[in-house]
């Protein structure tokens, strides 16, 4: 049985992405329990543990991070883009998805977050 896309909530892939994301330059420096963060972290975007305050500083920061690289990484369309029929390739496409996605997590947990 195929899921309905409805059921799937778009911001799904942020938060898988965000699971094994690096964790933010400024938040590691100098910390030793970066094992046992992680493990919250992932805890906390599968909806296992609460999203604390500090939790939610991180993954602030990890999207904040994460928006940024992937939209400077993105670049213009490309030959592939020229061809395919959306104007859109596959590789740019799923970029553009990842960042919307991103977006709206952020949104969805009241994170402000400039593209
Ligand atoms: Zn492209």
């Amino acid at each position: 049985m195929q899921a309905q896309l409805s059921e799937v909530p778009r911001e799904t892939e942020a938060r898988t992405y965000l699971a094994s994301a690096p964790l933010p330059s400024s938040f590691y420096a100098g910390r030793d329990d970066l094992a046992e963060v992680r493990d919250r972290l992932v805890a906390a975007l599968a909806g296992d543990a609460p999203l604390t305050v500090a939790m939610l500083a991180l993954v602030a920061g990890m999207i904040a991070e994460a928006v940024a690289f992937h939209a400077a990484d993105v670049g213009g369309p490309c030959t592939p883009c020229d061809l395919h029929p959306a104007a859109l390739c596959d590789e740019h496409g799923s970029v553009l998805d990842l960042i919307d996605s991103l977006v709206v997590l952020a949104h969805d947990l009241g994170i402000e977050v400039s593209r």
